[in-house]
């Protein structure tokens, strides 16, 4: 295919979501180009085979909370590599005066846990008799939270969530844009208790699953086995190592200059799906000003992720569970720890033990750029502490991702807004990424579907497609 076909999509970004948007619209028949800054495709997706551990610089795991994605696996025929996390995922940890407490998975359990006080618990009866919130607020999430449920809940179980989830603090992240479905559940229901229950039955009629009771999965060689079949299916249509420069509108849509073409390459539609932050160094030939001045405010945290990989295991008794978070309120240097080796096969050698360790993020910034020795002695320390893991690891590596994951803050549906409002301006021109529609890595796949559905259809309905 070539570059001059007149009703070539551009799409800019081989991450997640532009590789899945431009599979898509493969698959219809629509000419379809990819053009990524870096050597290779992936974005936040990367995972490698070292010295017989499997290690993700990234993400560790997705969650199935749509039969989108699993349409699309076998679609691409990796189905037979999926891997569901083992059931002992189930298990997850919170720490709380140093020690792991089991994150209660139902009522009864939630009775006998220590993880909250009595009180906390009591107060959880009033959460159905608290008034919803005016819906024209953009509430933070530590607000809603202590409101509905009372502050331990807050300190004890969302702050170490938010953590886990957006390397974000409660008290900056919007309800309503970072997370709607709670958003929704008082709006709906009147109550979160309440919502829970009900909104189960409405999912289940639109075989959807929440994000709390989706399964966890990867596949058994990592999650860069998506990224490969999904680089494999549009063959020579993804370039890599040609960084956007500039995008300028033509009569018959747009042109892109990128690095290393002598040439503009014009397409009829273009569809960025790099991070916020890559619109810094970008120009825009026509006016899209609020919207890049939105776009530049929204924060991404630096997160280090280290990777710990023992041949054999140094602790008496297994690793079963998800892993464990760490309150704020704790005062440590870590966010919390993954359990590789528990949660998926191959992670780590017969009999050895794989982790990962989480720092920095909107919590703590600096921690996450201390030098790679600093990083390893606290995150030794730690591990020593909270697991009784004593010597160092065989194998350890530091990812670190300057600007890791965008923090939808409140504020942020108003910035949304003015991207709205720039691609009603120019028709053919599409601003997507996690930053917008879920930052998770099934976010970004239905976010790739419905944005391919958009595209195709406005290429159609401006007689650049048959059909
Ligand atoms: C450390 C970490 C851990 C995570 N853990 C999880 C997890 O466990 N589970 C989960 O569901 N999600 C997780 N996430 C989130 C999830 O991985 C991401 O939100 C998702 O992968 C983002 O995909 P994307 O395609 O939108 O963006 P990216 O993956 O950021 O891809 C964007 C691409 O655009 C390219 N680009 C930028 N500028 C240009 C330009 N000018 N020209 C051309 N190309 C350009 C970039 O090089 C990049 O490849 C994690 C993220 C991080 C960073």
């Amino acid at each position: 295919m070539s570059d001059q076909h007149p009703a070539t999509v551009a799409v800019i970004g081989a991450g997640v979501t532009g590789l899945t948007l431009a599979h898509l619209l493969d698959r219809q028949g629509i000419p379809v180009r990819v053009y990524e800054a870096q050597s290779r495709p992936g974005g936040a997706m990367h995972t490698s085979r070292e010295q017989g551990f499997l290690v993700e610089h990234g993400p560790n795991s997705a969650q199935e909370t749509t039969p989108l994605l699993r349409q699309l696996f076998v679609g691409l025929g990796i189905d037979d590599q999926f891997e569901y996390a083992s059931p002992a995922s189930k298990n997850r940890y919170v720490v709380r005066g140093g020690k792991l407490h089991a994150v209660p998975l139902g009522p009864p359990a939630l009775l006998g846990t220590r993880l909250f006080s009595g009180a906390a618990k009591l107060r959880l009866l009033a959460e159905p008799f608290v008034r919803r919130s005016d819906p024209d607020q953009d509430e933070d999430l530590a607000h809603f939270v202590t409101r509905r449920l009372g502050r331990e809940f807050l300190d004890y179980a969302i702050d170490p969530f938010v953590s886990g989830v957006f390397a974000g603090l409660p008290e900056k992240l919007s309800v309503r844009s970072a997370f709607p479905r709670l958003w929704e559940l008082e709006q709906e229901y009147g109550s979160l208790i309440k919502g829970a229950v009900l909104g189960a039955r409405a999912r289940r009629k639109r075989q959807e699953q929440s994000k709390q009771s989706a399964q966890s999965f990867s596949f058994k060689e990592g999650l860069q086995t998506l990224i490969d079949a999904l680089a494999r299916s549009l063959g020579d249509k993804v370039q890599t190592g040609v960084p956007l420069r500039a995008v300028r509108k033509t009569a018959a849509g747009y042109t892109l200059e990128l690095a290393n073409r002598a040439e503009a390459v014009p397409a009829a539609s273009v569809a960025l799906t790099m991070p916020a932050h890559g619109y810094e160094q970008l120009e825009l030939g026509f006016e899209c000003d609020a919207a890049r001045q939105a776009l530049a405010k929204i924060y991404y945290p630096p997160v280090a992720v280290v990777f710990c990989g023992y041949r054999r295991n140094p602790l008496d008794h297994a690793l079963e569970g998800f892993g464990f978070l760490v309150p704020r309120r704790e005062n440590r240097q870590i966010l919390g720890s993954l359990w590789n080796s528990s949660l998926f096969s191959g992670r780590a050698p017969e009999g050895g033990l794989a982790l990962t360790v989480f720092v920095g993020g909107s919590r703590q910034p600096e921690n996450a750029l201390w030098p790679e020795d600093k990083l390893m002695d606290t995150v030794a320390a730690e591990l020593k502490e909270l697991l009784g893991l004593q010597p160092r690891p065989d194998h350890q590596v530091v990812f670190r991702w300057p600007r890791a994951i965008p923090q939808y803050q409140v504020g942020h549906r108003q910035l949304m807004a003015a991207v709205e409002a720039c691609e009603a301006r120019h028709p053919g021109l599409y601003l997507g990424g996690n930053f917008r529609g879920g930052i998770s890595v099934a976010d970004c796949v239905k976010s790739a579907h419905a944005l391919a559905d958009k595209v195709a259809g406005d290429l159609r309905g401006r007689g650049a497609l048959a059909g």
